[in-house]
C-alpha cells in the first residue's frame, strides 16, 4: 500500500499525533545542531501533513507547534542573536510562513475534494453519475471474486419521457428526473447506490445483495415510483434487473445483462421489471 493511502486511511488524531512528534524530532534535531546548519524546511512538513490529512484547524495547530519549537531550538544555540527582539521578530516570520502553507495546502484539498465529487455527480440531481457507478460496480466485482458476495445490479429507464419535455417543457422534464433521483434514494439502503447514466436512464448497485433482498428492493423502489412519481406525471418505468452470485470478468457484461432486459422489458410491454439470476456462488 502507498504511503499516501496509508495516510489517508489513518485516523485523524493519529496523523495529528504523527505531525507533533515529528516537529518535536525537527525541533531536538535543530537545537542540537546549533545555529549554524538550518533546517528551517523541515518544520514545514508536519504543517503541511496535518494541513493536508487533517484540515486547516490542525494545519494551524502544527503552526503554532512548528513556531514554538523553531523558537526553543534558535534559543538553545542562539549565540547568533543579540536581542531578544530579534528572534521573536524572526520567530513571528516562521509563524507566518507556516500559517500561510497550511492555508494555501488545506484550499488546493478541498478544491481537490469539490472537483472529485463533481467528477462523480450528476449535475442535474446531485446523486452519482456513470464515472462513479462504474467504479462502484467494479468495486463490487472485486469483491465478489475475492469475497464471494453476490451483488445485484438494474437499469432504469423511464418509458415515453420525451412526451413530458415536449407537452410540458424541458424544465418540468428536468423536475421529473430530480424527483425520480430523490425517490430512489429513499428507497434503498445507504449502501446501496442509485447513479443517473445519461438522459432518462438510471441504474441500481445493491451490494452484498442475493436474489431476495434485490426482489425486495425492486419491488420497493417500483412502488414508491408508483406513488411519487407516476400519479404525478403520464410516464412509467422498465426495468432489468440481475443478481451476480458470481461476476462475469468484464464490466461490459455485468451492466449489459441488466441494460439488455431492460430493453426487452420496453420492446415487449413496458412499465414492468425482468430478473435474472446469473451464476452460482464460487466455492
Ligand atoms: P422510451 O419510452 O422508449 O424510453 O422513450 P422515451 O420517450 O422515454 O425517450 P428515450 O428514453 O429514448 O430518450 C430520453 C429523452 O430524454 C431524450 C432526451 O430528449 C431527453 N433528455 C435527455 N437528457 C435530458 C435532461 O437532462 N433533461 C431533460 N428534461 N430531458 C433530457
Ligand atoms: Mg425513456
Amino acid at each position: 500500500m502507498k504511503l499516501v493511502d496509508l495516510l489517508e486511511r489513518m485516523p485523524r488524531s493519529g496523523i495529528t499525533a504523527v505531525a507533533l512528534s515529528l516537529c518535536v524530532v525537527v525541533g531536538v534535531l535543530d537545537g542540537t545542531t546549533g545555529s549554524d546548519y538550518s533546517l528551517v524546511p523541515f518544520y514545514f512538513v508536519p504543517v503541511v501533513l496535518a494541513a493536508w490529512f487533517v484540515g486547516r484547524k490542525a494545519g494551524y495547530l502544527l503552526s503554532l507547534a512548528g513556531a514554538l519549537a523553531w523558537l526553543l531550538a534558535e534559543m538553545v544555540g542562539r549565540e547568533r542573536y543579540h536581542f531578544e527582539f530579534a528572534l521573536l521578530w524572526n520567530d513571528l516570520m516562521e509563524l507566518l510562513l507556516f500559517l500561510l502553507s497550511a492555508l494555501v495546502v488545506s484550499s488546493l484539498k478541498g478544491a481537490l475534494e469539490r472537483e472529485n465529487g463533481m467528477a462523480r455527480t450528476d449535475q442535474l440531481t446531485g446523486i452519482s453519475n456513470r464515472r462513479h457507478y462504474l467504479e462502484l460496480v467494479t468495486g463490487e466485482m472485486r469483491r465478489n471474486h475475492r469475497y464471494k458476495e453476490p451483488f445485484t445490479v438494474a437499469y432504469l429507464d423511464i418509458d415515453k419521457f420525451k412526451t413530458i419535455n415536449d407537452a410540458m417543457g424541458h424544465a418540468e422534464g428536468d423536475k421529473l428526473l430530480r424527483q425520480v433521483a430523490n425517490v430512489i434514494v429513499s428507497a434503498i439502503r445507504e449502501t446501496d447506490t442509485v447513479a443517473r447514466l445519461g438522459g432518462d436512464e438510471f441504474a441500481l448497485l445493491l451490494p452484498n445483495t442475493a436474489e431476495e433482498s434485490a426482489l425486495t428492493v425492486a419491488a420497493k423502489v417500483r412502488q414508491q415510483l408508483k406513488k411519487d412519481v407516476e400519479s404525478c406525471w403520464p410516464i412509467t418505468f422498465s426495468m432489468g434487473l440481475v443478481t451476480y452470485m458470481k461476476s462475469p470478468a468484464t464490466i461490459d457484461e455485468v451492466i449489459g445483462r441488466a441494460d439488455r432486459l431492460m430493453y426487452e422489458v420496453k420492446e415487449e410491454s413496458k412499465d414492468a421489471l425482468r430478473y435474472e439470476v446469473v451464476g452460482e456462488l464460487p466455492q
